[in-house]
């Protein structure tokens, strides 16, 4: 992403504020204490495979064994850990001009649950998406903020909700309001896009070739006429763009008065596991500060990025990226060693809250399975005794 744009324009917002407000159910705090801790999933060793932000941190430029193998990452943990979910793959080639003639193939990943009796047509999706691609230039840049850790954010979301969607889903089912039709039906779908960044400088020919060609197929794709949407695109209920997340103290604005609503919920869930003492970073270093904003403070300020070509097509956007931009933006010191791993995991935490809250989750969130004696904390049990005995 890069530029700060200018726009006078905004719309309502009281009334989507009572409209889209119905459809989210906040969790109670035992359900918040319940939700997973990133622990392993943000550690920056690949040794135990654990992690599930490691083995993205590598170069990703398009259309290199760098991104293949990270693609296969993002495959192989869906099939592996959370086989309920379908994966998507879109392909697209574009020319670039850091590559003259030659056709650069691109591909976006969509991850997705639905409910099991849905038709395709009639579900109403959270959409959560980051981008997985590194910059062409300088070579060997890895991208830890822009955005690995956001695309293992994203999976440890994904693997936090799966179980109580399940038996929310099957108790849905058991009780016969499975598409009963009072509700809207409501699934969840993760894309990992591809060729974000410019290969030499931002424009708009030379940023956002997956979202742009993945905006444009969805809005033109017809379900059929029956269905209650008319295309992927119209099935969007929010788009959530995650980017540039994962140093320290980072200060999220509220850019768009018309959801300005989600944002509010993001901050609420924020400010409940902070008090509640789940956060890793102090109580007083609050990611979502703009809360309070008011209609008429909203300057019609955003960041180009990949939702775009999303909200030029009337799509809900809610764009959590921090302002300013970390100091390491754009620079090799966007590595693993530079991020800040508590803020990671908490923002994994706070996603995963909003994720649950949006998809009516309360009640099915599971107790954590009891903590698995690793090697490490052998060790330390043995140095322990080894030092009481002494
Ligand atoms: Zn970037």
């Amino acid at each position: 992403m890069t530029s700060l744009l200018g726009i006078t324009q905004f719309l309502t917002w009281t009334y989507l504020f009572v409209t889209a407000a119905l459809a989210y159910t906040p969790l109670s705090n035992d359900s918040l204490r319940r939700l997973p801790s990133g622990s392993s999933d943000f550690n920056l060793d690949t040794d135990t495979g654990a992690s599930l932000l490691a083995p993205i941190l590598i170069p990703r430029v398009p259309a290199t064994p760098g991104s293949q193998k990270v693609q296969r990452h993002f495959v192989d943990f869906f099939a592996q850990q959370l086989p309920a979910w379908t994966v998507e793959w879109h392909n697209v080639t574009w020319t670039t001009p850091a590559t003259g003639d030659q056709q650069v193939p691109f591909s976006n990943l969509i991850f997705r649950r639905d409910p099991p009796w849905a038709a395709v047509g009639d579900v109403a999706r959270l959409t959560l998406a980051a981008h997985y691609d590194t910059l062409y230039r300088p070579e060997g840049f890895i991208g830890a903020i822009d955005s690995a850790a956001p695309c293992a954010m994203l999976m440890h979301a994904a693997r936090s909700i799966d179980l109580a969607l399940t038996e929310k889903w099957a108790a849905m089912e058991a009780s016969g309001d499975a598409g009963d039709g009072l509700e809207e039906e409501k699934g969840v779908q993760i894309l990992f896009l591809d060729g974000e960044e410019a290969w030499v400088s931002w424009t708009q020919a030379d940023s956002l070739y997956g979202s742009r060609a993945l905006a444009a197929k969805w809005e033109s794709t017809q379900y059929d006429g029956l269905s209650a949407f008319s295309t992927p695109l119209d099935s969007i209920s929010l788009f959530v763009l995650l980017d540039l997340l994962g140093a320290a103290d980072p200060h999220v604005p509220s850019y768009f008065a018309k959801t300005h609503w989600a944002y509010q919920h993001m901050a609420a869930v924020e400010d409940r596991l902070r008090k509640l003492g789940m956060l890793e970073t102090g109580p007083s270093s609050r990611f979502l500060l703009e809360s309070s904003k008011r209609a008429h403070q909203f300057s019609g300020g955003f960041v180009e990025d990949d939702h775009v070509p999303f909200m030029a097509r009337g799509v809900d956007i809610f764009h959590v990226i921090p302002m300013p931009f970390p100091p390491v933006w754009h620079t090799m010191d966007d590595d693993g060693a530079h991020l800040d791993l508590p803020t990671t995991r908490d923002w994994a935490k706070i996603v995963s809250a909003f994720v649950a809250e949006w998809m009516d989750l309360e009640g099915f969130i599971p107790e954590p399975p009891p903590p698995v004696a690793t090697p490490s904390s052998k060790t330390k049990t043995k140095q322990y005794t080894e030092k009481s005995e002494l």
